[in-house]
């Protein structure tokens, strides 16, 4: 038997959005809300659709949030299935976006029905889902809190339906996240012939021990709730293509995932020192996608374990590992933030799919959750 759930994130994974086209998720979204008496208001930006639905107008505000948004789908031929024709196959419901994460939006569209079919409730609930949370992410749930910062909004829990999950379904809920700080270093240099050094100027003989340098750097142990601060170089471009002619530029990718014992602008200022007192001639083009956050307060955090561990019989563990997620823009509020969904073995892949009884297992999840707060 088809559930409600299944069936809506069926219709969810059918519609091709591919980040940041949202392409009518939302408004299949707005339409399951609107009935059970919630406000939707678009806040778009740019190229992004952003929905914010509320109900009710007294007590603490919890929020649903998450994305419509995929990764595309990459090869189709390898795909088992359509990666946009859910199929269900044996346990698995197969196609881009069952895990990541059209099955929590559906998951959370069901929880709320049936729990107000029962009763209304005593405090306020809202869905902030964004379109960009796969891209940019700068005119989505970053745009969103903004907007709502400025109404003088107050989210007080927060849960997220990002997959936190990684062998079974609630093994892991999600409390905080590492920051994750990005650069494109180019070092300058002179151009010359192999032949002739002394009339160049090397780049890359330049910035090899600096690179080895902060590769081996230790940075710190991490703490009680954060793995340690790690430094990765992703890519090295360099060369003109001749393998006699010593270019005048290398450049270099990497990425710092940080834990909250130091913030970007410690780390940034550490790494331009060590460029500087190495004396190469460089360039640093800074991204910081997100501080690194976490959720103290232990209200939310046992909520969300209780009722995962009613419905799945496993007590979760909390970590702060894996990626970013737009819990990065919602905790510096002053939220709870709680990331719980499902298991992340094969997101962004190809052949992503769900386990088909996790789906419901999930939408109860939610359901107790709305009980417990609401
Ligand atoms: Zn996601």
């Amino acid at each position: 038997m088809m559930t409600d759930t299944l069936q809506l994130a069926k219709a969810l994974i059918s519609i091709e959005s591919v980040t940041p086209n949202d392409n009518g998720c939302l408004e299949l979204i707005a339409q399951r809300l609107e009935p059970l008496g919630f406000t939707t208001e678009r806040i778009d930006s740019g190229a992004v659709s952003n929905l914010w639905a509320t109900l009710g107008d007294e007590g603490p505000l919890l929020v649903f949030a998450g994305h419509t948004d995929v990764v595309p789908p990459g090869s189709l031929d390898e795909w088992r299935y359509p990666p946009f024709q859910p199929t269900e196959d044996g346990e698995f419901l197969y196609g881009r976006g069952s895990a990541d994460m059209k099955s929590s939006l559906a998951a959370m569209v069901t929880a709320c029905e049936r729990f107000i079919a029962n009763r209304l409730p005593a405090a306020r609930l809202a869905f902030l889902i964004t379109s960009d949370e796969e891209g940019q992410a700068v005119e989505g749930t970053r745009y969103v809190i903004e907007r709502l910062t400025e109404r003088g909004e107050k989210i007080n829990y927060c849960v997220v339906g990002e997959p936190s999950s990684s062998e079974r379904l609630g093994d892991t809920i999600r409390v905080g996240r590492r920051g994750s700080l990005s650069c494109k270093l180019r070092v300058n240099g002179i151009k010359g012939h192999v032949a002739y050094p002394h009339l160049a100027r090397n780049p890359i003989h330049e910035a090899l021990p600096v690179l080895l340098r902060l590769s081996e750097t230790h940075w710190d142990d991490g703490n009680e709730s954060f793995q340690p601060t790690s430094f990765q170089i992703s890519n090295i471009h360099g060369g003109v293509g001749a393998n006699n002619v010593i270019p005048d530029r290398v450049e270099i990718d990497f990425n710092l995932r940080f834990s909250t014992e130091h913030t970007s602008s410690a780390l940034i200022s550490h790494i331009e020192q060590e460029l500087s007192s190495a004396g190469v001639d460089y360039e640093c083009e800074w991204h910081v996608s997100g501080e690194p956050f976490l959720t103290v307060e232990p209200e939310l955090i046992t909520v969300v374990q209780d009722c995962v561990k009613q419905v799945t019989g496993i007590l979760p563990d909390a970590s702060t590992g894996g990626g970013t997620s737009d819990g990065r823009f919602i905790a510096p509020t002053g939220a709870q933030v709680v990331e719980i969904g499902p298991c992340n073995a094969t997101i962004h892949k190809l052949n992503e799919r769900m386990r088909i009884t996790d789906i419901e297992k999930l939408s109860a999840i939610y359901e107790l959750i709305l009980q417990r707060l609401l």
